[in-house]
């Protein structure tokens, strides 16, 4: 990972006032990174972003993929898959099934798979953008998944 991290932030809809929240509290140091969000979390965060930096000349690096419903959370999934992501800030609503449930599990997975930090609530959140790593290098420890692409598939 380089000093400049490619942090996703999505948030199912009871969760946006949360990440909004906390995107506005801790917009100093997210701005120095590059943002991935589902459609209407990353309209949000753009809207939170130009309001608390009204005063300054920042430029905004933000992707924005398609609403998390209509295929955003797969988007994201394929962009962990491909080595594009970093870090996860993933409010996702722990009261309410999503139509999407089945993508949601899918990009959490991946995740794990990937070894991706991920918080899916405030306080991790915290911790993770807190931590001094978020502003240096970083070479995680990756499983080695060789043996598992070279194994022999039994036909039959
Ligand atoms: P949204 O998608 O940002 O487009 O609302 C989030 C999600 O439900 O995964």
């Amino acid at each position: 990972m380089e000093k400049i991290k490619n942090i996703a932030l999505v948030a199912h809809d009871n969760r946006k006032k949360d990440l909004i929240e906390w995107v506005e509290w801790n917009h100093t140091s997210l701005v120095e990174h590059k943002l991935i969000c589902t459609g209407t979390t990353g309209k949000m965060v753009e809207q939170a972003l130009k309001r608390k930096l009204a005063d300054e000349r920042h430029d905004l690096d933000i992707t924005k993929l398609k609403s998390g419903p209509l295929g955003g959370d797969q988007q994201l999934g394929a962009m962990i898959a491909e080595g594009k992501v970093d870090i996860i800030i993933f409010l996702w609503d722990p009261m309410q099934p999503q139509p999407h449930d089945v993508d949601v599990k899918a990009l959490l997975r991946i995740a794990v798979l990937y070894n991706i930090p991920t918080a899916c609530n405030r306080a991790t959140a915290d911790f993770i953008v807190s931590s001094s790593l978020i502003g240096r290098e970083y070479i995680p420890v990756t499983k080695d998944y060789e043996a598992y692409i070279k194994r022999d598939v039994d036909l039959g």
